[in-house]
């Protein structure tokens, strides 16, 4: 068989373009597709990511726009304040970094065709069928990946079935913001299992936005009420409005399929609590960075002439043991994807049930007991936006789950949390 390219990476979003340069980093002949005009347009990003981002290289400081140390979280009727003496987050130019990440691929030899939506898919074969220039055009390649975000087509021809939550975002001026260091969450009854964000951007400039279950036309009325109602700015004026999905991680989904994989959203990788993609993301592209070099070791790609070259009776015996490998290298993608985040991301989801049993009410009973028992300071001392995990076990520790919320749901948490 002959082929275009090594590895074929369907989507040039910042998963796609980040797996495209680190392949290209060690001499592999990569194609990236993507069906936008301009890569990164709409915005459709809080733009917010652990600090901890910055050791997997992937963020230059000129893509920093501000940093936060704490967030001022909102009940109805209380706030609670968590922070640390260091910065915790980035807020990000999300539209410069996805070009960015992007251009660095193609400058490191990347090929790609722009505006051109991948079509469909030979898993076995290798065959990406894409539009390009309105004609139909097929590559064949080793390897395929599916970065093709939360509507991810290569997920779906795996059989992988998500639920989404709707995500709607403005871009919102004020004279001037007071406090810069801090991001305001709101953990309203009917938004669960969302919340609102509001993230200073620029010194006039908020992101404000939510995640909820609910559809795009009754987030622009929550968003607009909250405006109204809740907003610390009399005077402000909403410039742009953007929208998005956010995948909901299903672990009985597959990450593989004879040539193919998918990453990023298109593999619903991505923290259920916060809808947050880019952190995991950017890690889960070294995992699967190991398993491609891995898996192309494997003489499955080897062109029929050399195949035929090797002693006919041992063929098909050749073929059949490097399908193996192939199929072992990207088993391995999944397992080790597993083994990194299916612990947090099974607490999170705990987290989600259990916010989603309480009413506004019983969020105020909790942040009021939080506070009398100081637990605030936990928070501010083992939290962490991505893993949750941590601050999850002090409270587990100290039987801080049943005695903080109100006792009526002690049966329903005790179910959750096996206690
Ligand atoms: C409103 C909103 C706010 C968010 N805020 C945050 C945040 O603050 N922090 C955070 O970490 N995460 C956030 N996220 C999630 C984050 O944006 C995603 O996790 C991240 O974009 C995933 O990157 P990706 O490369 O996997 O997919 P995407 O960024 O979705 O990129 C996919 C690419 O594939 C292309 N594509 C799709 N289908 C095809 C096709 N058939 N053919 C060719 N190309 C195709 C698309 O054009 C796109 O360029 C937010 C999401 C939303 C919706």
């Amino acid at each position: 068989m002959n082929f275009d390219y090594d590895v074929t990476i369907v989507g040039a979003g910042p998963m796609g373009s980040s797996l495209a340069y680190e392949l290209s980093k060690e001499n592999l002949k990569v194609c990236l597709i993507d069906k936008k005009k301009v890569i990164g347009l709409p915005l459709q990003c809080a733009g917010i990511i652990n600090k901890r981002v910055l050791d997997l290289n992937q963020i230059p400081n000129e893509f920093i726009l501000n940093k936060a140390r704490g967030a001022y979280l909102h009940t109805k009727n209380h706030s609670l304040t968590v922070s640390k003496d260091e910065y915790q987050a980035l807020i990000i130019d999300r539209v410069a970094l996805d070009q960015y990440l992007y251009n660095r691929a193609i400058e490191s030899g990347v090929d790609s065709y722009l505006s051109s939506k991948a079509l469909a898919i030979d898993d076995v074969s290798g065959e990406v069928e894409f539009q390009h220039d309105s004609k139909r055009k097929t590559i064949m390649s080793k390897v395929i990946v599916g970065a093709d975000g939360p509507m991810s087509m290569v997920s779906s021809s795996f059989g992988n079935e998500f639920d989404y939550f709707c995500a709607s975002q403005y871009l919102v001026k004020v004279d001037e913001i007071e406090e810069m260091e801090f991001v305001d969450l709101c953990a309203f009854e009917d938004l669960f299992p969302g919340f609102i964000w509001v993230i200073p951007v620029y010194k006039n400039i908020f992101r404000i936005g939510l995640f909820s279950n609910h559809d795009y036309k009754r987030q622009a009325e929550i968003l607009d009420d909250f405006l109204r109602n809740d907003f610390k700015y009399d005077d402000y004026e909403v410039i742009e409005k953007y929208k998005g999905r956010i995948p909901v991680y299903n672990k009985n989904n597959r990450l593989y399929k004879n040539r193919a994989i998918v990453i990023g959203d298109a593999a619903a990788q991505v923290k259920p609590t916060t809808g947050g993609g880019l952190l995991i993301g950017f890690e889960t592209i070294q995992i699967a960075k190991k398993s491609i070099l891995t898996a192309l070791k494997s003489n499955v790609f080897n062109s029929n002439d050399e195949l035929n070259s090797k002693n006919d009776s041992n063929l098909e015996r050749i073929v059949e043991n490097d399908k193996e490998i192939l199929q072992n290298a990207f088993k391995d993608y999944q397992k080790d994807f597993e083994k990194r985040f299916l612990k947090e991301m099974s607490i999170q989801f705990k987290v989600q049930e259990t916010l989603c049993t309480l009413s506004d009410d019983d969020l105020d009973y909790f942040f009021k007991k939080l506070k009398e028992k100081e637990a605030d300071k936990l928070i501010s001392k083992y939290g962490d936006m991505d893993n949750q995990s941590i601050l999850v076990k002090e409270f587990l520790k100290r039987g801080l789950i049943l005695s903080l919320l109100p006792s009526i749901h002690k049966k329903e948490l005790a179910k959750i949390w096996l206690l």
